[in-house]
């Protein structure tokens, strides 16, 4: 066992919960750091960071093939991470979490491996217009091997996901349906268990990419009934190169092997191979063992806070964030879904994204600007890019209080 045991307390206290953070103890461009980046990347608890150090302090080994007691540790290590997953995601068992770098990772396993070995042409692929690129990408590849189209789900003005839209989309020649839970650009907090149930209607399956929403809300993919789930670790207060592809187990034994290697395999010899049983058929070569834990004590960490109470404290920002924008003349929010995380996506007439970035920068206000990887969505409202508010449950009310100290004298430069 190498995660650290979960911290419990009786509420949820922003400003305790920063103090689990290192790196936000620190001064940049001589301010006291405010991160509101966390859609890009969040940061980690001291539990995370102490849980990887002590795996490769004392248990670093390969897994699943040594006769050593390492190994036997640094196995164990790695499958109660997966089972951490499992039970986070109510997943009616640990062998339908595969291991994988992340969301990305996760969406080109499912669209290499299913897609290609099932779509044809003249089959439709639906696709928001909310997506991230790597929701997008992924199906225009496996479109362009197999024939089949990818059709983009409209979203109303506000940027919520046109269900009425969707809904005279689906015909039987859908074959899979892929949404973000939460959209990245605008917070849009997707019904993904309704649009599942829609999608299932004309036998579609639905891959949900949980990317941006496993920081903020529990997720209970038998809820959702979704047939895939992803998610990527370091958006989760975990590291960077581990992620989660979570699937239906029918659907996962009947897939072919993504990547082919060590360990996915059941023997190999010359007039052919056969496959090991899942979650291993779809984690070739040596997993991100350190990754895994990490992710899990992410999980643990968080499981140990009241995270209706975050999630509820992350509202509270955005309702500041939008309070204190309808006084900065000229500021337009992008998008105003109907239900939203903490992120605020905007522009300021005759400054922009990049410049207003640059300076926020300098008042040590970490933001992102640009096209957030979402360009058809920028498209869509007309705009070259945004700059992007996006809150973690560290983040506190003096940080937007920063945020448009900042955006005032960013106004007085440029005004
Ligand atoms: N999906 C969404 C909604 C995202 O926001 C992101 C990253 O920003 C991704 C997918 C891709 O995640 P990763 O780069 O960790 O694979």
């Amino acid at each position: 066992m190498t995660s650290p045991a979960a911290v419990t307390r009786p509420d949820f206290d922003p400003a305790a919960a920063r103090l689990d953070f290192p790196i936000l103890q620190q001064q940049v461009n001589g301010q006291p750091l405010v991160y509101l980046d966390n859609a890009a990347t969040t940061q980690k608890p001291e539990a995370v960071i102490e849980a990887i150090s002590h795996y490769y302090r004392h248990d670093n080994a390969n897994v699943h093939r040594g006769a050593h007691t390492l190994s036997d540790r640094a196995t164990v290590a790695f499958e109660n991470a997966r089972a951490t997953v499992a039970r986070f995601l109510n997943s009616p068992a640990p062998s339908q979490v595969i291991w994988v770098r992340g969301a990305t990772e996760a969406i080109n396993l499912v669209a290499h491996s299913w897609g290609r070995s099932t779509l044809r042409a003249g089959d439709r692929i639906l696709v928001s217009y909310l997506e991230h690129h790597s929701n997008i990408v992924p199906w225009q590849l496996i479109a362009a091997a197999t024939g089949a189209e990818v059709v983009p789900i409209p979203i109303t003005a506000g940027g919520d996901i046109d269900l009425a839209a969707l809904s005279s989309l689906l015909d039987e020649r859908v074959k899979l349906v892929a949404v973000n839970h939460v959209s990245n650009a605008l917070g849009t907090i997707n019904p993904v268990a309704e649009i599942t149930r829609m999608a299932h209607a004309v036998g579609a399956l639905v891959m949900v990419d949980g990317a941006q929403a496993t920081a903020h809300m529990p997720v209970d993919v038998q809820a959702i009934d979704c047939d895939f789930y992803a998610f990527s670790g370091h958006k989760l207060f975990g590291p960077t190169g581990i992620g989660v592809l979570w699937g239906r187990e029918s659907l996962l034994d009947a897939m072919p092997p993504f990547l082919g290697g060590g360990e996915m395999i059941e023997t190999v010899s010359f007039s052919g191979s056969t496959w090991n049983s899942l979650p291993f058929k779809f984690e070739a070569g040596t997993p991100n063992i350190a990754g895994a834990i990490g992710l899990a004590a992410a999980i643990d960490y968080l499981a140990g806070l009241d995270i209706d109470a975050a999630a509820r404290h992350e509202l509270a920002l955005l309702e500041q964030t939008i309070a204190m924008a309808g006084e900065v003349e000229d500021l337009r929010r992008i998008g105003n879904p109907a239900r939203s995380v903490g992120i605020f996506s905007f522009v300021i007439d005759g400054i922009h994204p990049s410049d207003l970035g640059m300076l926020l920068d300098q008042q040590g206000i970490a933001v992102r600007t640009g096209h957030h990887c979402t360009q058809p969505l920028m498209a869509h409202y007309q705009l070259p890019g945004t700059v992007r508010a996006s809150y973690a449950l560290y983040n506190t009310a003096e940080d937007v209080e920063r945020l448009f100290a900042g955006i005032h004298k960013a106004k007085r430069l440029f005004g």
